[in-house]
């Protein structure tokens, strides 16, 4: 019985950080923020927030061809420009600003996002030369050799895939589109001229993608299964530029062909928005806007399986897959906010608030898998430029050098272990890809739920006093925090405090005034106690 009190309030203690911490538009900054980190080229290191730590890279990008491929963005942990998860993050995070653009300025992130959409722009901007679009620098399995700073690999570095009239990317040149339509739409009033750039080449790689159909060439770490779903996804953003019901005619057409997997996304979809599959996101999108009831039936399946179906971990995290399940958490949180926001089927927005919840801290490793955001969070990401360290003497295991803020961990497993170890990067590691649905979800949030989560409040601690405690052998002398001198400052001390702040009696023992005082203000109170408890189970204060 004492043991549950003292754990009761353990965890009462333990909630109250979380509380406290649930700020959505700090994490909405942050999530945006992270994407200085993955910054390539010559100019990688201006207004960069990381700008410490990163600097110029990769300048001779393209030179193997005799094109400048320099700018763009590292894929993830590593330092491969990979097309289709470039072209997919860009084009969340404008479909994210195009959708909730008040919620992103509320949060003081439109400049930083716009400069972010800007970077991936110019960047699918100079890899259009003449009827070729170059899609990957960098080769996977040589890059992944390399563990180290970005600014210091060498620079020699192969142009891997393009398209053209002969190399179909029907996949990859549809995100690509996608992307550079809703930057036409979301920068029109900014910059009417880079602006119409943009949506003339989302035009050209939109014919390019349907005249010469097929998958890229990319290499297998983002081989796609599909493309139809791309080229749908691209042909969404130009109906909503033209309104062009053709466009929503082919769609339809499209979205009944199968992927490799044998998949027709018109018939069904429980997996989620993700680089490989924007059958989800077209079917939303449009469903949304057409009100097509078939579209709508297949949204509504997708969420019901999610909602009801789908595994879920004692800590009430949906798992989808073992290898960055949160980014999968993340895309799905932003699809059901968005038609909540059409519906206002409350538990659509019940669903989000749980899996952001979760990835913010409220899981039972009471870890923040949003970097730099919370109290603990994640310290060993798979990110070479964040780490530091380079792979002599096992030196890339320690804590990393720099804080990445911002960037979504892969997450936790089927039982909410998280394992936070630099090799394990089905865990650890971070990415463009992952980001992009959490700042869409976390914005989307913000639109339906409001600012902050969780008004601070005072900590409710109703501890019954603990009874029958041995009299402990004195010590030599007291030490700070352990208030009863049994030699160990744990749980029972914090308790202690938090009696007595409370005004329950404690025993006679006990000298909270002299040695309760963990943060010297003066006054032996609640914060003290919390104070305790978060040295006790090892998050990272000044006063341990
Ligand atoms: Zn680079
Ligand atoms: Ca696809």
């Amino acid at each position: 019985m004492k043991r549950k009190t003292i754990f009761g309030v353990f965890i009462l203690l333990l909630l109250s950080f979380s509380l406290f911490a649930q700020n959505f538009n700090d994490a909405l900054l942050k999530a945006v923020q992270f994407y200085d980190a993955n910054r390539c080229g010559p100019l990688a290191g201006e207004d960069n927030i990381f700008s410490d730590w990163r600097g110029a890279c990769h300048t001779k990008d393209g030179q193997d061809v005799g094109v400048d491929l320099t700018g763009g963005f590292h894929d993830a942990g590593d330092h491969v420009k990979f097309g289709l998860p470039q072209a997919y993050t860009a084009g969340v995070l404008g479909w994210a600003l195009y959708e909730f653009k008040d919620q992103i300025a509320a949060a003081g992130a439109t400049e930083k996002l716009l400069k972010t959409l800007k970077y991936f722009t110019d960047y699918f901007i100079k890899s259009k030369v003449g009827s070729r679009f170059y899609y990957q620098v960098g080769e996977g399995e040589a890059d992944h050799t390399y563990w180290g700073p970005p600014e210091e690999q060498s620079s020699d570095r192969p142009t891997y895939a393009w398209a053209d009239s002969s190399k179909a990317a029907t996949d990859v040149l549809s995100q690509t589109s996608a992307a550079l339509s809703l930057m036409y739409l979301n920068y029109r009033e900014i910059n009417s001229s880079y602006a119409n750039q943009c949506l003339t080449l989302a035009r050209d790689l939109f014919d390019m993608a349907k005249s010469n159909i097929g998958r890229g060439n990319g290499q297998s770490f983002y081989q796609s299964s599909s493309m139809y779903d791309d080229l749908s996804w691209a042909a969404t953003w130009l109906y909503v530029i033209d309104n062009d019901a053709s466009l929503i005619s082919d769609v339809k057409t499209w979205l009944q062909k199968p992927t490799q997997n044998g998949d027709v996304p018109l018939n069904q979809n429980h997996w989620t928005m993700c680089w490989d599959d924007m059958g989800l996101a077209v079917i939303a999108k449009l469903g949304m806007l057409t009100g097509d009831s078939q579209y709508i039936s297949v949204l509504e399946e997708n969420l019901r399986y999610w909602l009801n179906d789908l595994a879920t971990t004692p800590g009430g995290m949906k798992y989808l897959n073992n290898w960055g399940v949160l980014r999968y958490n993340a895309a799905e949180s932003m699809i059901a906010l968005l038609y909540y926001g059409h519906t206002g089927t409350k538990a659509y927005l019940d669903f989000a608030e749980k899996q952001l919840k979760y990835m913010l801290g409220a899981n039972p490793a009471n870890m923040s898998y949003l970097i730099g955001y919370g109290s603990n969070w994640a310290k060993h990401p798979h990110h070479r430029a964040a780490n530091g360290y380079t792979y002599a003497n096992g030196d890339n295991q320690k804590p990393a050098k720099h804080t990445i803020t911002g960037a979504l961990v892969g997450g936790p497993d089927q039982s909410d272990r998280y394992v936070d170890d630099v090799n394990q990067f089905q865990y650890t590691e971070v990415a463009l890809d992952y980001n992009a649905g959490l700042v869409g979800a976390l914005a989307g949030y913000l639109k339906y739920a409001g600012g902050v989560i969780e008004t601070p409040t005072p900590v409710q601690v109703t501890p019954t006093p603990v009874e029958n405690t041995p009299t402990p052998t004195p010590a030599s002398e007291y030490t700070v925090g352990d208030v009863n001198n049994d030699g160990n400052r744990n749980i029972v001390d914090a308790l202690l405090i938090a009696q007595l702040y409370v005004g329950l009696p404690v025993p006679t023992y006990v000298v909270p005034e002299e040695y309760g005082d963990l943060n010297m203000d003066g006054v032996v109170n609640i914060v003290d106690a919390l104070l305790i408890a978060q040295c006790y189970v090892g998050l990272p204060t000044a006063y341990c």
